[in-house]
């Protein structure tokens, strides 16, 4: 966990991830139209015409804390987006580590693990790195004199309702009690002793997710999974501190309101609304009194805790698919990714 050179010390961290052309773009051999070239910029070269009909490509450029090429691997992206915050929940702060980005471009990859087949090895996801680290630093010397213990819950939101994924989906009420404490009533909080359990939860949770629905692609476009690894001390319920990691629901999403099916218009429209609401709820946790708007989706409701006090972190990483048909939904998740760290 020392091995941190490079890598800096943000509130808010933005970084941008692109994945390497897969098979079927290879097959229809579609054109790669972005480029890394320093580990903190990302290019996008966008096809245009000319109103003479002559072709040109416009580069549009963007800045993050950390650019990853598609030659990084979930290890390369976890030691410069989340590893930094696990020590911050140790400190009795909040973490959030989001993936964001269209439908394909890498988030359950980067955030639950790769896929072999049809089987996820969920021990090379940045859940479980993140557990790995955690269970890392509750044994060594500067924090094992906190005895504190290890917990973890999984939940996903769809359609404006939080599903427990740690049990059966049972849809979860949200509490709001007078001290403005957000609670999920009910919800399952497994403890755990090692890397191994954190692991079979994981695999648990993307089995109980995927239960039930046609395609597993075409449910989790539509919803936010979130994975907590939390801390509390042996000797009381008092929360010490939390790491949210979610895999959010697909961006392009956020674009189906305007089609026929009243209920695709209506999860597009509450996709839509959670991840503006997350881009300001991000935006606040770095400026000073700001308002804080976590009442306009149940997403940002949920993780309320986590975008206040002065010791709270987190993370985005932008995910980029990189063939020429989804340029157009690079680009919106650049702007977007590009707004969060905005002054
Ligand atoms: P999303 O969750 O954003 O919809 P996935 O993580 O499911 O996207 O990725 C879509 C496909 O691309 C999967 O088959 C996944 O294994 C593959 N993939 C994503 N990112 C990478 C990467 N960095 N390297 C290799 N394959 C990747
Ligand atoms: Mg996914």
């Amino acid at each position: 966990i020392r091995d941190t050179d490079g890598v800096e010390d943000h509130q808010i961290t933005v970084c941008v991830r692109k994945r390497p052309l897969n098979k079927k773009e290879l097959a229809r051999k579609e054109v790669d139209v972005i480029t890394v070239p320093s580990k903190d910029r990302i290019i996008v070269h966008e096809p245009k015409t000319k109103v003479d009909l002559t072709k040109y490509l416009e580069n549009q450029n963007f800045r993050f804390d950390y650019a990853f090429d598609d030659s990084c691997d979930n290890e390369k992206v976890y030691k410069y987006s989340a590893k930094p915050l696990v020590q911050t929940i140790f400190e009795g702060g909040m973490a959030t580590c989001f993936a964001y980005g269209q439908t394909g471009s890498g988030k359950t990859h980067t955030m639950g693990g790769d896929f072999q087949g049809k089987t996820q090895d969920c021990s090379t996801g940045i859940y479980a790195k993140t557990a790995r680290d955690v269970f890392k630093l509750l044994k060594s010397p500067k924090y094992r004199s906190l005895d504190l213990v290890v917990s973890a819950s999984f939940f996903e939101i769809y359609s404006g309702k939080v599903f427990d994924l740690l049990n059966g989906k049972a849809k979860l009420r949200v509490l709001e009690d007078g001290k403005q404490q957000v609670q999920l009533v009910g919800l399952c909080e497994r403890s755990v002793d090692s890397v191994e359990e954190v692991l079979k939860l994981i695999q648990h949770g993307n089995g109980v997710r995927t239960s039930g629905s046609t395609s597993a692609n075409a449910h989790s476009s539509r919803s936010h999974a979130v994975f907590q690894v939390i801390l509390r001390p042996r000797a009381s319920t008092r929360l010490h501190g939390k790491f949210s990691l979610v895999d959010l629901a697909g961006n392009e999403r956020g674009a189906d309101t305007s089609s026929a099916n009243r209920q695709t218009r209506m999860e597009g429209a509450e996709i839509n609304k959670s991840l503006l609401a997350l881009k300001e709820c991000i935006r606040a946790l770095g400026r000073k009194g700001a308002h804080l708007p976590f009442r306009a989706s149940k997403l940002t409701q949920v993780l309320r805790d986590s975008f206040i006090g002065e010791k709270s972190k987190t993370c985005m990483i932008a995910m980029i698919s990189p063939g020429l048909m989804s340029c157009e939904h690079s680009l919106n998740t650049l702007r977007y990714a590009d707004r969060v760290k905005e002054l």
